[in-house]
């Protein structure tokens, strides 16, 4: 189980402290893209372009890649 808070997983560009956690990086992605969703704030105005903009798919395999390598960082707890 490792955990992601809103920031970390927004590269501290923004976000909150809410926690997200799984198993499955993807699972911990999902959660957090549901939650950016559901924002409208400034806080998360940049996550949130970023989803909803149009990605190649080059795009969005460097995103999973850095999120790949923060989570591989991350220690389970
Ligand atoms: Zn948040």
């Amino acid at each position: 189980m490792k955990k992601f808070t809103c920031k970390e997983i927004m590269n501290g560009e923004g976000g909150c402290d809410m926690v997200f956690e799984g198993v499955e990086l993807m699972d911990v992605a999902g959660q957090c893209g549901n939650h950016i969703a559901g924002t409208n704030d400034d806080l998360h105005k940049s996550m949130r372009d970023m989803m909803t903009a149009e990605h190649t798919e080059e795009e969005k395999k460097e995103w999973f890649e850095w999120f790949q390598g923060e989570w591989d960082k991350k220690d389970e707890g």
